[in-house]
């Protein structure tokens, strides 16, 4: 089982190694909070992104689309009530000069050696905490006066509350319904780490999705189910994944009820989504500092409320974390040891490897031939380097399911192998029937070996 031999430092290895995420700005000595992804990374959290839109834009009918600016009106801050209240309690230690988040100690660790947990050592001497808030400030326009302030957005749900009357007007939408954004959102925490789990730049997945006030329980019940379920769809370990209810004292003062999807990272259980039933405080708030009515009114009944919401909100780099680390294994391949990622095919960077098996003899030819029919449909790679047992390695270790080989018989009958990534088996299909073939599979539910 991929939870008996993954750690958190074999999946930053392996992403460096296979080019899936990079210490950002590393040739001037890195960035402490950024990464950059590179070629593999960029696909597979492409293919996680796709994924969370296709199953609300794709497989339902009640959620919509919208991209909304990083940069808003620096009154959105203070209505959501982000520029008094989003912050984390903060000590500092007046012997390592170190900081962190005070309801994170156990997390930290101190500056002095031998390390230990901050508070915990003979020579700590924290401070007090004191509120520090996480957003990011800077100006508009040539001027730098107080006027031109604004904010990186720390979350990007503020920008579909903001859009919430346009989806009234032109999308003719009428609760319940949902809107959907994915885009960057920027956070100074104080102790960012563990590799993409905290970052000061990342990217959020989120969903309001608004509701008549009497449905929002039973809506709140609906969503923390369907978030979950999308997870383990997509391939993650039921028992490595829990929902788990906040307590009274974590609750936001407007939320009547959040449950985070936890899931079992190396580090232990941690947050990877957050489901909020948010009341209507957002659109309470905006209405209130914007003058604006946010209401929504029945034409035929003439009822009109404010919609409560419902919120989802998913961090896509937490997500493509989680799926790395599930689907990290390792086994032994005729006495060697194999790096494997079992990811589900859907979310595999490349879903098939073409392979001659040798640079001549016409192999090549086909193999290029096969690549450029498959690349109509699937991300592809051609490979001809090296001997074929590490070309599978290579592909092992970026999780692509299928690797296709050309030999001397596929010149002669038109046949290629088809190896799949989990069983090994090898499979003769004609070349003709390979596309079809390969998508059939990607079709196929999937879950992970053994399971
Ligand atoms: P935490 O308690 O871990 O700081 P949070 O409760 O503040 O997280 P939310 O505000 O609910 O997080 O944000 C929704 C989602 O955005 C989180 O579940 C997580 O997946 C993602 N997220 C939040 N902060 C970060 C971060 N600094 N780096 C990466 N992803 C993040």
């Amino acid at each position: 089982m991929a939870s008996d031999v993954v750690t958190m430092e074999k999946i930053v290895s392996l992403c460096k190694r296979r080019g899936f995420v990079f210490p950002s700005s590393e040739i001037y000595g890195g960035i402490g909070s950024s990464y950059d992804y590179g070629h593999y990374g960029v696909l597979l959290k492409n293919n996680v992104k796709a994924q969370w839109w296709r199953s609300l834009l794709q497989e339902r009918d009640d959620v919509v689309a919208l991209d909304s600016a990083i940069i808003q009106h620096p009154r959105t801050w203070e209505a959501s009530g982000h520029l008094a209240g989003f912050t984390d309690p903060l000590v500092d230690c007046r012997t390592c000069k170190h900081r962190f988040r005070a309801d994170k100690l156990e997390d930290g660790q101190c500056g002095e050696k031998p390390s230990k947990r901050p508070g915990e050592g003979p020579n700590c001497d924290l401070t007090e905490a004191r509120n520090f808030n996480l957003m990011f400030q800077t100006t508009v326009g040539p001027v730098q006066d107080e006027g031109s302030v604004v904010y990186l957005r720390p979350e990007t749900a503020q920008g579909i509350f903001l859009n919430f009357k346009h989806y009234l007007q032109f999308a003719r939408k009428k609760p319940p319904f949902g809107i959907a954004q994915i885009g960057k959102s920027f956070r100074n925490e104080i102790t960012p780490g563990n590799f993409v789990f905290r970052m000061r730049e990342f990217e959020q997945m989120e969903m309001e999705f608004f509701v008549p006030p009497d449905q929002a329980g039973t809506w709140y019940e609906f969503w923390k189910q369907a978030r979950f379920d999308w997870y383990v769809k997509l391939g993650i370990r039921a028992d490595h994944l829990r929902l788990r209810p906040h307590d009274a004292d974590e609750l936001s003062h407007y939320s009547t009820g959040t449950s985070d999807v936890e899931y079992l990272y190396p580090i232990g259980w941690q947050e990877l989504e957050g489901i909020a039933n948010r009341g209507n405080y957002d659109l309470t708030q905006h209405a209130e500092y914007s003058r604006q009515n946010l209401e929504y009114v029945d034409t035929a009944s003439g009822e009109r409320y404010l919609p409560h919401v419902i919120e989802p909100a998913a961090g896509a780099d937490r997500a493509a974390l989680a799926f790395l680390c599930d689907a990290y294994d390792e086994d032994q391949i005729e006495g060697e040891t194999r790096t494997v990622l079992r990811l589900h095919p859907l979310l595999a960077p490349v879903k098939a490897a073409v392979l001659p098996l040798v640079k001549k003899d016409g192999q090549p030819e086909l193999a290029h031939a096969i690549v450029a029919e498959l690349r109509d449909r699937l991300q592809v790679e051609y490979d001809e380097g090296g001997a074929i047992g590490r070309r599978y390695r290579r592909q092992d270790e970026i999780g692509t399911p299928w690797s296709i080989t050309i030999d001397h018989q596929s010149l002669e009958d038109h046949t290629v192998t088809v190896r799949d990534r989990d069983t090994l088996t090898q499979e003769r299909v004609p070349v003709d029937a390979l596309a079809g073939e390969l998508e059939r599979r990607l079709r196929e539910p999937w879950s992970p070996p053994g399971d």
